[in-house]
């Protein structure tokens, strides 16, 4: 997404949003975006802190989307048409440095030395792609054709190129599902959720693009948990031919012509397998990462094991941090689809202004 939506500068001096209820969000990824834009529907005066020169995250790297495989383009141009008619402030290439509380409000201190005085603050800081060089029996940047889901959208785009050795097309490719994710060894003991139907939707895109070439996905379950996953999936068996294995990998070696051996276990028959492919698949999961983490020691919130920030509760609070004005939106509270992500960024909005409003009604009684 680029950054041609409009960049208000922050400006204390204007009066008539000195009236308004000002709010920070700290991530410019889908979830700040879409909470920014139902707050400033609100009529709240809203400004954005994005740490990278792009808003949008991570749906800057993807290709094609599932569950419908809408390019992630036209998305993209939709959400910016839409942030472009709302008049928000968005600080590109800034941080959080400092966050205290005084009577009642919020003042910030930006890496790029701006003051900033908020009533609530709202944290979409999202999630950080798993590092696959830490699973070393699969051999990512040591071999040449070991490449992560993440690799593969850019692939996948019209110009990407899919050739492998020798300029030639692979003709079979396996994915391997789980990939930091559900694994003591990663410390990751949770679902990434999104990686299963993440490798579902690429094998499609992959089988549309090499019709000739066998995929194989190994997995240790599938988790087809949201609407039309399970459909794809059953597509992706019966339309394109794309093979299921349950089986877990255990290592990955190169050949001399620059293909793969695989080696796994087939967990249903009981039986080893080797199988020798072109291209190997990482489906890595997400982690909380660095930007969540110094985002929560700034603000004072509390993180689950995990690493994603912890929710006031389960069910009802599950925007509201531990601290009375500090909001949660998106991926940084857990794994999620970008469906989820606007649902959750939307419930986000509504309880910030929920709030803000309740505390007005006390302060006039
Ligand atoms: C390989 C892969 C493919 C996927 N494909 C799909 C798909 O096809 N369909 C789908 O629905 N979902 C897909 N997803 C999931 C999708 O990426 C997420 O749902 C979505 O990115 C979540 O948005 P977010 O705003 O919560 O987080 P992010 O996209 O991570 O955005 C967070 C933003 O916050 C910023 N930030 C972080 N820390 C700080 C800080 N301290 N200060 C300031 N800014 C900060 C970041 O720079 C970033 O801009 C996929 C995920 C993976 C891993
Ligand atoms: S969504 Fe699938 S691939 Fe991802 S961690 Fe869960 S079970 Fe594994």
């Amino acid at each position: 997404m680029s950054a041609s939506i409009r960049v208000i500068r922050y400006n204390p001096c204007n009066q008539e949003k000195k009236k308004m209820k000002h709010i920070v969000i700290i991530g410019g990824g889908i979830a700040g975006m879409e909470t920014a834009s139902a707050l400033t529907d609100a009529g709240h005066w809203v400004t954005v802190i994005e740490k990278e020169a792009q808003i949008g995250g991570k749906l800057n790297q993807w290709s094609y989307l599932f569950p419908d495989f809408m390019p992630a383009d036209q998305i993209k141009s939709a959400l910016q048409e839409k942030y472009h008619e709302r008049d928000f402030s968005i600080l590109h290439q800034s941080e959080v440095r400092s966050l205290h509380r005084h009577n009642g409000q919020f003042n910030i201190e930006t890496s790029d030395e701006q003051q900033l005085k908020a009533d609530a603050i709202v944290v979409a800081t999202g999630y950080e792609l798993f590092d696959a060089r830490r699973k070393e029996e699969y051999g990512y940047k040591i071999y040449d054709h070991v490449i992560t889901s993440a690799d593969l959208e850019q692939l996948l785009l019209p110009d990407g190129d899919l050739t492998v050795a020798a300029g030639k097309e692979p003709k079979r490719i396996a994915f391997v599902h789980c990939v930091g994710s559900r694994d003591e060894k990663s410390g990751n003991h949770y679902c990434s959720k999104v990686c299963c139907i993440t490798g579902v939707k690429q094998a499609i895109e992959l089988k549309k693009r090499l019709p000739e070439a066998e995929i194989y996905c190994f997995y240790m379950d599938l988790r087809m948990y949201g609407k039309h996953f399970e459909e794809l999936y059953r597509e992706a068996q019966e339309k394109y031919d794309i093979q299921f294995i349950r089986g877990r990998l255990s290592e990955a070696s190169e050949k001399i012509d620059k293909s793969l051996l695989i080696k796994a276990e087939d967990t249903l028959s009981g039986r080893p397998l080797k199988m020798n492919v072109d291209l190997l698949v990482l489906l890595i999961g997400m982690e909380a990462g660095k930007g969540t983490s110094a985002a929560a020691a700034t603000c004072g919130i509390g993180c689950e094991e995990s690493g994603f920030l912890k929710t006031a509760d389960a069910f009802l609070k599950s925007n509201f941090s531990q601290q009375e004005g500090i909001f949660l939106a998106g991926s940084c509270t857990a794994p999620m689809s970008i469906n989820d992500t606007i649902l959750h960024a939307r419930s986000a909005a509504m309880e910030v202004d929920h709030w803000l409003k309740s505390r007005c009604d006390n302060e006039k009684m």
